[in-house]
């Protein structure tokens, strides 16, 4: 079997993942299970497409990917038009997918300092008797948001503050917390990025949705332990019927960003079905095609 063959095959194992996952109705009562196996699927995806093509179009060198690719400028007059296109595309999909990685970390790094600036300029601490850490925003606007970074920042509107009874304001600043403990900015960035790559409504616009659902579902589970599920289910409602404020600043995750119908309903209603016994299997999967994908442009022949 060539190398090729053999991230055929792992992509071919992470695409099963992806789509068991997509059609999967557990997941959201196993978010954070879930996430983790949506970012194994795809990033092993990503590296077998990458080295699929690499390997299909280095192939007539009859060595390893690494050793063909330092060999390539010296080499490549070898290669025929088919191999060398290969070549070519899986250099420009690696190198895109780097790139605008990279760009769009530094477009929101820029974006959240803007507003951090922004906010030393309108916003208030909320005052310590209360027991909270906000920052009051004097805005009729309703809307909560975690600015991420390194000193992550809880927003929360004066309109907000008006429209939420105390038990739902907590809930609300528990579930911002919760973005910011468990640094959901991080999970989410790649996949906002590919869809900034590859916009409009197909698959990959499915995707993202779904893990921004999910780590909204993340930030609720922890919310609700500390402060209830009603609070915040009645919060979220009360959210929807103002139309979640108009919108989010750009890189700051915000209470009512996804659907919201669905997170009520499970607050609601919580499953607490068992997690799927295929999950470890899947698991197994995608860790076996992305460390079968990885291992390969190591392998010296
Ligand atoms: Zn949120």
């Amino acid at each position: 079997m060539s190398l090729a063959a053999h991230h055929v095959a792992a992509g071919t194992a992470a695409v099963l993942v992806s789509l068991w996952l997509l059609r999967g109705r557990w997941t959201h009562s196993h978010p954070r299970a879930a996430l983790v196996l949506w970012q194994l699927s795809s990033l092993a995806l990503i590296v077998s497409v990458v080295g699929a093509l690499l390997s299909f179009g280095l192939e007539p060198f009859g060595r390893g990917l690494l050793p063909a690719l330092v060999d390539l400028p010296w080499r490549f007059q070898e290669l025929d038009l088919w191999h060398l296109g290969a070549v070519g595309l899986g250099l420009a999909v690696g190198g895109w997918l780097i790139v605008n990685q990279l760009l769009c970390l530094r477009s929101t790094a820029r974006a959240r300092a803007r507003h951090r600036l922004l906010l030393q300029l309108v916003a208030t601490q909320e005052s310590e008797e209360q027991g909270r850490d906000a920052l009051v925003v004097d805005h009729p606007v309703v809307v909560a948001y975690c600015l991420p970074g390194r000193t992550p920042h809880i927003v929360v509107s004066a309109g907000a503050r008006r429209l939420l009874t105390d038990d739902e304001l907590d809930a609300v600043l528990a579930h911002e917390r919760a973005h910011a403990r468990e640094r959901h900015h991080l999970v989410v960035a790649p996949f906002q990025a590919l869809r900034r790559l590859l916009p409009g409504n197909g698959l990959l616009s499915r995707v993202c949705s779904t893990i921004e659902l999910l780590v909204e579902m993340c930030a609720d589970d922890r919310a609700a332990r500390s402060r209830g599920r009603e609070p915040l289910a009645s919060a979220l409602e009360r959210f929807r019927a103002n139309g979640n404020g108009g919108g989010t600043p750009a890189g700051a995750l915000a209470v009512a960003d996804a659907p919201v119908s669905a997170r009520i309903r499970r607050l609601r209603n919580p499953d607490e079905g068992r997690l799927p016994l295929a999950w470890p299997l899947a698991c197994a999967v995608a860790v076996a095609a992305l460390v079968t994908s990885l291992s390969l442009f190591a392998v010296p022949l």
